[in-house]
């Protein structure tokens, strides 16, 4: 018995009474749901083809469907679970490895919602943000350890290149080709208005980009794709991709269908080519190596970039970070288990690599303890999903925050997780012409500007309450956060106390 007689996974519910048979449905599917029988005067849906989109839901102009998922289930218990018996069946009918898309949905434990923040009271009063000033701004990149003077006893102020943004967050790495032209262009331009900064992803710099570019991080993966001089050139800072929260220790796969135009011209590879990116760089295997690329592409910038090395959080990750603090680089990203892809495998994103929390809090430990913590700034991503996330992270010792994810939500995504099929209803994770014309990159820098305005309204009333004005003041300011319902262990890693203490 084939996969195909599995229940659909998810049911539509058309009330007839209220449609129009408009077949506004059957024109937004491109997964081919809804038809229209001439025979009998109605729609039909392909239930099987469903990937609950919500697209046809939001499109309805008669609020006639609903999507809703199958009570129709397996025969499952507490051990063989009903995904764990259609992943069988899919992968007897396929012989093929599961593949999935978004972050890790396994309900293993989310430290952030275990995790409180203090409030001011009677003694060192709460500051209100609109009235009283209060700084977002942040500077990415070396620190000096201690102020210098010059002979006369002017302020040395000459630093390492920095990245300075508006406020603690970034967008993070999403490569064209994995999304929309349109997705970009939002990305693009939304950062530009927020003075915050966007990430290329591995697939190279569209040119049409390029007037972003100080508002741009640009990517170096191990498939170099798209990477040249003017490449390194255009961004505001170069970020070494060693590592991705959601496949940690392995490469990336763009096939090749979705290789065609611009996109395969931007990556520098033919049309149709699968683009695969190895899963080490073939030139590092050391920290000693990483030190000669990220010294390479400073040289090739005249040093007026910071580099940036993106490594997956995973068991050693505080070792690795010395390492790469003493490599030269300026700042270091680290991507938890719950950050979201375009397409992995399945088994790797839900089992491999640990709680963005814990690598985070681990990280500024050690590299407090080792005197280095100056030398480097900590950026973290891996599912920061709103602005009491980031306010936690930075007070756990983080410079700022990359969102994805959360992002992508504001361009209208729906977390069908079906991006890897490359039909993506929303117009972001595809490169089909009619799907991403579908997302006009207007209104979705608006959303993006909207969303990062409202964040940042909250993240000051959410300082102000502790009676801190200032980002700098916040990071690492661990006495600022209590534990609940965590043990011994989680509270000493993310040296916090617990709530009532
Ligand atoms: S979009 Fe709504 S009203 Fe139009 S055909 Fe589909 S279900 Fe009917
Ligand atoms: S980006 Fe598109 S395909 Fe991917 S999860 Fe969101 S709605 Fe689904």
């Amino acid at each position: 018995m084939g996969v195909e007689f599995i229940y659909p996974e998810f049911e539509v519910i058309r009330n007839e009474a209220r449609c129009i048979t408009c077949r506004v449905c059957e024109r937004q599917c491109a997964n081919e749901v809804h038809t229209f029988s001439a025979a009998r005067g109605m729609m039909l849906s392909d239930e099987s083809k469903c990937v609950n989109c919500q697209r046809c839901v939001s499109l309805c102009p008669t609020r006639a469907l609903k999507i809703v998922k199958s009570d129709c289930v397996l025969r499952e218990n507490a051990n063989w679970q009903n995904d764990t018996i259609r992943e069988i069946y899919k992968q007897a009918s396929s012989g093929g490895v599961l593949l999935s898309s978004m972050g890790n949905p396994k309900p293993l434990p989310v430290y952030w919602d275990k995790i409180l923040i203090n409030a001011s009271q009677v003694t060192n009063p709460p500051i209100d943000p609109l009235r009283e000033p209060m700084e977002t701004k942040v500077f990415l990149g070396k620190k000096p350890e201690k102020i210098q003077r010059d002979a006369d006893g002017n302020l040395d102020c000459d630093l390492p290149p920095q990245i300075e943004l508006s406020m603690p967050v970034m967008f993070s790495a999403m490569s064209y080709g994995s999304i929309s032209y349109n997705a970009h262009a939002s990305l693009a331009r939304a950062a530009s208005t927020l003075g915050i900064l966007y990430n290329t992803g591995e697939g190279g710099l569209h040119e049409d980009f390029y007037r972003y570019g100080s508002h741009t991080i640009v990517q170096v993966a191990s498939g170099r794709f798209g990477v040249h001089e003017d490449y390194l050139e255009a961004g505001a800072a170069i970020e070494i991709k060693m590592g991705q929260g959601a496949k940690p220790g392995i490469g990336g796969h763009l096939p090749g269908a979705k290789i065609v135009g611009d996109v395969s011209r931007t990556r520098m590879i033919p049309e149709g080519t699968d683009a695969i990116s190895p899963a080490p760089h073939h030139d590092i295997y050391s920290i000693e190596d990483l030190r000669q690329l990220v010294y390479s592409l400073k040289e090739a910038t005249a040093y007026q970039k910071p580099v940036i090395v993106k490594v997956a959080a995973v068991h050693n990750i505080a070792a690795i970070a010395s390492g790469i603090a003493r490599s030269g680089a300026d700042i270091i990203a680290i991507d938890g288990f719950r950050g979201g892809t375009g397409a992995a495998p399945t088994r790797i994103r839900d089992n491999v690599g640990i709680p963005i929390e814990l690598a985070l809090a681990a990280v500024d430990q050690r590299l407090r303890d080792e005197g280095i913590r100056n030398s480097i700034s900590l950026v973290v991503g891996g599912s920061i999903r709103c602005a009491s996330d980031v306010v936690k992270a930075i007070a756990l010792g983080a410079d700022a925050c990359y969102i994805a994810t959360a992002a992508v939500l504001a361009l209208g995504c729906h977390l069908c997780r079906t991006c890897h099929t490359g039909k993506c209803n929303w117009g972001i994770a595809t490169q089909q012409p009619d799907l991403v014309k579908r997302l006009n990159p207007d209104i979705g820098s608006e959303r993006l500007i909207n969303l990062m305005t409202a964040w940042r309204h909250e993240i000051m009333e959410l300082m102000g309450g502790m009676g801190i004005n200032s980002i700098e003041a916040l990071r690492g300011n661990r006495l600022m956060l209590r534990g609940v319902g965590l043990n011994e262990k989680e509270l000493e890693i993310l040296g916090i106390s617990h709530a009532g203490e």
